[in-house]
């Protein structure tokens, strides 16, 4: 049975956040505009129960947007973090837990032998795109259309008109200059790149290995290992933008997974166990031209903070096989569980280890385009028939489930119970 959500506190606190954020908020999503609701303020949470200012509960299918792999609030990642703080939260000098953190992501990232840190995913693409650029004397970036690399201007391109022409700002205040270096092209179309890669000097090509920005969209069976010999053949970089998948889909991150190396890795969310870290990284060669040893600059004043940095280890080292076996076993018990309660609707429920999409869609989801042509009025009902039976799941179709190590079978039950009462209603 929907309960009925009370809501007293979060509506005066609403009204006070218009007041002094834009939209209530500090970024957009928050704000469950998608699906025509307020937004839900938190009071706090624990594994994967998470309690709004109210008094509601949830149980937490969006882990803060990927980060929290262990859950909210794990024992073993405050201790680190109070030990950290307790030793002073901010030095502007290194440590030896920066040390640590980059010998365990260079030890699990098959493409990283050095890494630079910063505090966010967008840093982490933006500084990315620079070395390309650098290091190839080029400047053109290829980039998919609905993959997400942070709000950083060059990548915030929608395609132009044409094929494989330069892309146009997705964003007032983002100069046509700024884009016109990037061609967008559509996930999954050999031809696209093919087309790009013949019209112009690219420098690199970035996407999301396993996009979880348009709703988990896989790449076609051997489209990864096309993009390392296409960029290869035409003598630009690769980068995969692991921010999501990275030590979520695997270890190693998509690029272990799929066996296909890139030249660089953008990092972030579970790197920062729930605090604000993120890295970029590749071979020794290509990270030396960074400052101070090279020409391309690079800086940040809170990079590989020892806070984020102490979160991030203790994070990383409970992430052991046996951890993603069970990530693993969550991951497909809660899809195949939302394929049933989906019965014949028009839903695809699309999985990989750590991410779950429920696209409301008759067909199968390959690209931007036939993500965009899902139900998304459906898709709100269902979202909103879930939140009122105490189930928390993206407020977007453009997004994925995260499913977490803290959730645990009964977590899937009560989700599946909710998701077929919520299927019911959405039509
Ligand atoms: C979240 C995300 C980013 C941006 O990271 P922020 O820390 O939010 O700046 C970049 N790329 C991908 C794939 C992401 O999901």
């Amino acid at each position: 049975m929907p309960i009925s959500l009370t809501d007293a506190k979060s509506a005066e606190l609403f009204a006070r956040a218009r007041r002094v954020l834009p939209g209530g908020v500090n970024s957009p999503v928050r704000a469950m505009r998608a699906i025509g609701r307020d937004p839900l303020f938190v009071e706090r949470a624990r594994g994967v129960d998470l309690i709004d200012v109210d008094g509601n509960r949830f149980v937490d299918w969006v882990c803060s947007w990927g980060p929290l792999i262990h859950g909210h609030a794990h024992p073993d990642i405050l201790a680190a973090v109070h030990h950290a703080a307790a030793a002073g939260t901010t030095f502007g000098a290194p440590t030896t837990a920066e040390v640590e953190i980059a010998e365990e992501i260079a030890s699990r990232v098959p493409s990283v032998e050095m890494l630079r840190m910063t505090s966010s995913g967008t840093e982490a693409s933006m500084s990315a795109i620079r070395l390309a650029r650098a290091a190839t004397g080029r400047d053109v970036i290829v980039k998919f259309a609905g993959h997400y690399h942070g709000h950083v201007d060059g990548l915030l391109a929608d395609a132009g008109s044409g094929l494989a022409t330069q892309g146009i700002p997705a964003s007032a205040g983002v100069l046509a200059s700024a884009t016109a270096a990037t061609v967008v092209v559509p996930w999954n179309d050999r031809e696209a790149v093919e087309r790009a890669f013949a019209e112009h000097e690219v420098a690199a090509l970035v996407c999301e290995p396993y996009p979880g920005n348009m709703g988990l969209v896989p790449p076609a069976d051997g489209f990864l290992a096309f993009l390392r010999e296409a960029t290869e053949a035409a003598g630009a970089l690769l980068v995969f933008d692991e921010v999501i998948s990275g030590f979520r889909v695997g270890p190693g991150g998509a690029q272990e997974r799929e066996g296909v190396t890139p030249d660089l890795t953008v990092m972030g969310k579970i790197l920062g166990g729930g605090l604000p870290a993120a890295a970029f990284g590749g071979s020794r060669e290509l990270m030396e031209r960074l400052a101070p040893l090279g020409d391309v600059y690079q800086a940040g004043t809170l990079s590989g903070n020892p806070l984020a940095v102490a979160a991030g280890l203790a994070s990383l080292r409970m992430l052991d096989d046996d951890a993603y076996h069970r990530l693993h076993a969550t991951t497909e018990t809660l899809a195949t569980g939302l394929r049933e309660a989906a019965g014949d609707r028009p839903v695809q429920v699309v999985s990989v280890t750590g991410l779950v999409t429920v696209f409301f869609s008759a067909t199968p989801v390959t690209d931007y385009d036939e993500a965009k042509a899902c139900d998304t009025e459906a898709y709100s009902r269902w979202c909103r028939g879930l939140l009122a039976r105490g189930v928390y799941a993206p407020p977007s179709q453009f997004e994925a489930m995260f499913v977490s190590l803290a959730h645990e079978p009964e977590h899937v039950t009560r989700t599946l119970e909710a998701a077929a009462a919520a299927f019911e209603a959405a039509w």
